[in-house]
C-alpha cells in the first residue's frame, strides 16, 4: 500500500493489541468511533473491531496505517 499523505511504499505488518500492563488485557476491545461520537460516553454508532488487523508502516511519515476486519456483521449510518 502506498503511504495516503506521502504516497511511498509502506511496509506490511500486523497491528494487535497486546496485554502490555493494564494498557491492554485479554478483554480489551478495539473499535472504531464516527467522530461525532467520539466524545459520547454511550457510542450507538461504534464499531467492534477484530484485535488484529494488516498495518501499514511509512518510515518517512512515522506512520502506520492500519486496517481491521469487524468483530461480527454490524452496520451504523442507517440513515445514509
Ligand atoms: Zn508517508
Amino acid at each position: 500500500m502506498e503511504c495516503p499523505k506521502c504516497g511511498r511504499k509502506c511496509f506490511e505488518g500486523v497491528v494487535k493489541a497486546e496485554q502490555a500492563g493494564t494498557l491492554f488485557n485479554e478483554a480489551a476491545n478495539l473499535s472504531w468511533t464516527p467522530e461525532y461520537e467520539k466524545k459520547k460516553i454511550i457510542k450507538k454508532d461504534a464499531l467492534n473491531l477484530e484485535k488484529s488487523g494488516v498495518g501499514y508502516y511509512c518510515q518517512f511519515c512515522e506512520k502506520v496505517y492500519a486496517t481491521f476486519e469487524l468483530g461480527k456483521i454490524q452496520t451504523i449510518f442507517h440513515d445514509v
